[in-house]
């Protein structure tokens, strides 16, 4: 292994292409970020959709913004897997021009342009990337598991087990153990074809790439990581949890500020006894359904930081929490368009996490030891609350096939916090967190594996 250098001077840059969605661009800037303190000059390139402030990031990252056209309805439909395919297909020559134009301005200069490091669901960045001659990454922003569930998705349709139909959904994945049908990623609000395509594309660019990088910790995703490893012959580097690993990231790509009063509110609260209630930054539910976890936030008695940002409800004013909710929640309760959630997860006061099991979601509360209340949504979410719930049981799940109830949210948050099934999943969550804080020790896989990434870039 290259040696990694600590001075920038030497001019190591990599182009970080993260994808326009929170849970995509945190933990490609974590990356960047990690790799900036062993001496990577970094220059990130986003699109013009959603942008980082560099404000947030040090004075000597670059930011390149890439223009892409996509009808606005689009953009604000729930079709992701349309969405995400028409991206791919209108960034891949402005992300060329744009890179034909840094390897210009780089050149001999300080050693150039190693690597770029893209979203692997950036498959045309990617392909763009090599025509020029650029060595490409892949990063996976989600699980091993995950991204295994990619490489057999056209057998999970061919063998009917898609989509998912009452009669199979508690089957077991044959290809794809431990899953049950239930489990699979979809997006009930793109077609099963579209999806299915998408996920093709992005395995096709990743067989391609120089390496892929998976937010996740060896020691936990083992069997996934080794399957991927002999199907894909490339460098596979499990460097999770990349939030331990690397600076926060403290932007959110939808124009809203982090509320970081609620830290001094929950600096008051006793340990253990908060509920954080996130869905991360795509999920959306119906009023119906927000209402009911209102009232059952309202009833479980505990203090809880709710995260409700504006597009959280369908066709609905987050200001609009039912009338007597705050007078039977008083100063128990506060709501935030955006919270500093590695901070929030990291607070002792913090006792529960009601989730949507989006990977960061997953792997910042399994870091920080914070047991879950899973409730996922779409795609990854549900594999996600899977092994959480049933592979690792260090959370409960709430309503994962229905609508949320109040009663039923009452319960989950008295079975985590209070019953003795609580304390032994807390005990195994403790047990978890010991585990990736072992990862990412010196010599731990995952900061192993983190210098053998730095090395190869390094080496490029
Ligand atoms: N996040 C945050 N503040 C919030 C909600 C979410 O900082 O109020 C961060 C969270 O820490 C995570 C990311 O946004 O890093 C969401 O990613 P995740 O994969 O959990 O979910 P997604 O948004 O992709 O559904």
């Amino acid at each position: 292994m290259a040696s990694p250098s600590p001075s920038r001077a030497a001019g190591h840059r990599v182009v970080f292409f993260p994808f326009p969605y929170q849970g995509h661009f945190n933990p490609v800037l974590r990356l960047a970020g990690a790799l900036h303190a062993r001496g990577v000059a970094v220059t990130v390139f986003h699109t013009d959709l959603r942008a980082p402030d560099p404000a947030d990031y040090p004075s000597d990252y670059r930011f390149v913004s890439v223009p892409v056209h996509v009808p606005p309805e689009l953009v604000a439909s729930e079709d992701i897997a349309r969405l995400v395919m028409e991206l791919n297909a209108s960034c891949a020559e402005p992300f060329k021009e744009h890179l034909t134009a840094l390897l210009a301005e780089e050149g001999e200069e300080a050693g150039g342009v190693r690597c770029v490091i893209t979203d692997v669901i950036w498959y045309s960045a990617q392909a763009a990337a090599r025509e020029l001659g650029v060595p490409a990454l892949g990063f996976m922003t989600s699980s091993a598991a995950s991204f295994r569930s990619f490489m057999v998705y056209p057998a999970l349709i061919e063998k009917g087990y898609l989509p998912v139909q009452e009669e199979n959904k508690d089957d077991p994945v044959e290809v794809l153990p431990p899953f049950r049908v239930k489990d699979l990623q979809r997006i009930e609000t793109s077609s099963l074809a579209d999806f299915a395509t998408l996920l093709g594309h992005t395995v096709d660019g990743a067989r391609k790439s120089s390496g892929l990088i998976i937010n996740t910790v060896e020691a936990i995703e083992a069997v996934d990581l080794d399957m991927i490893r002999v199907d894909m012959s490339i460098p596979v580097f499990a460097v999770g949890p990349l939030n331990k690993l690397a600076p926060p990231v403290k932007s959110s790509l939808y124009e809203l500020q982090q509320d970081r009063r609620c830290l001094d509110w929950l600096g008051k609260q006793a340990p253990g006894s908060v509920v954080y209630v996130s869905f991360g930054s795509l999920a959306a539910m119906d009023p119906h359904e927000f209402v009911e976890l209102a009232w059952g936030l309202a009833a479980s008695k505990r203090p809880f930081i709710w995260v409700v940002r504006p597009s959280l409800i369908r066709g609905f004013e987050s200001g609009d929490l039912p009338r007597g909710f705050w007078d039977e929640v008083g100063d128990r309760g506060r709501i935030v368009d955006w919270a500093p959630q590695d901070e929030v997860l990291a607070h002792p006061a913090v006792g529960a996490f009601l989730t949507h099991n989006g990977w960061n979601s997953t792997m910042e509360a399994v870091s920080e030891g914070v047991p879950m209340i899973s409730r996922p949504f779409l795609g990854d979410q549900y594999g996600n609350a899977m092994f959480v719930c049933h592979v690792w049981k260090v959370g409960v799940e709430v309503q994962v096939d229905n609508q949320l109830e109040r009663g039923k949210i009452q319960d989950a948050i008295a079975e985590l916090m209070e019953n003795k099934e609580g304390r032994e999943i807390r005990e195994r969550i403790t047990k978890l967190k010991e585990t990736a804080e072992k990862s990412i020790e010196e010599s731990g896989l995952s900061h192993t594996a983190f210098l053998n990434l730095a090395g190869l870039i390094f080496s490029l």
